[in-house]
């Protein structure tokens, strides 16, 4: 199943963000996918307000895993961007996470694409500059 969004600001990317961390389950997989200064972030953010946690998201490139407890559910968010290769992924834990019962968040995920689960809702975020610049195309994809 695909659906499309369109967003015309990061609020409402925010708010999509938000509905469907407020839709997540124990053990969902989700996937990022989108160039830099896309709105990832603004995208994790609400998903992470959706899972009622209060804290602010930073973006866990150096450690490439960062948890949060405090929710209705651990948000495991990933960013896989610096990733050499997929064995790094086993030193942090990596199936542990994605078999678990928390909800995962993996940006960059094309590039492990080789270790994702069977199973995951993959969502892209694209501009198109045509519609102007705060506009978001996002896509939501159940693989
Ligand atoms: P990424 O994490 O993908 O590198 P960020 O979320 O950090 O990107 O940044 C996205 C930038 O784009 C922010 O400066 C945000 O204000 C801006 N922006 C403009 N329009 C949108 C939109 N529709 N959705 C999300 N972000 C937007
Ligand atoms: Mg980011």
């Amino acid at each position: 199943m695909i659906e499309i969004f369109e967003t015309n600001s990061p609020k409402e990317t925010d708010a999509l963000g938000r509905k469907l961390g407020e839709a997540a389950t124990p053990g969902q997989v989700f996937t990022l996918i989108g160039d830099l200064g896309v709105g990832k972030t603004v995208f994790t953010q609400g998903f992470a307000t959706g899972l009622h946690i209060d804290e602010a998201i930073c973006s866990p490139t150096f450690t490439i895993v960062q948890v949060y407890d405090t929710g209705r559910l651990p948000f495991y968010h990933f960013d896989v961007y610096r990733i050499g290769d997929v064995e790094e992924m086993d030193e942090i834990g990596y199936e542990d996470y994605v078999y678990g019962d928390g909800v995962s968040l993996i940006e960059w995920a094309n590039l492990i694409e080789d270790i994702l689960p069977e199973h995951y809702t993959q969502i892209t975020i694209e501009k198109d500059l045509e519609k102007g610049f705060d506009y978001r195309r996002i896509t939501v994809e159940q693989i």
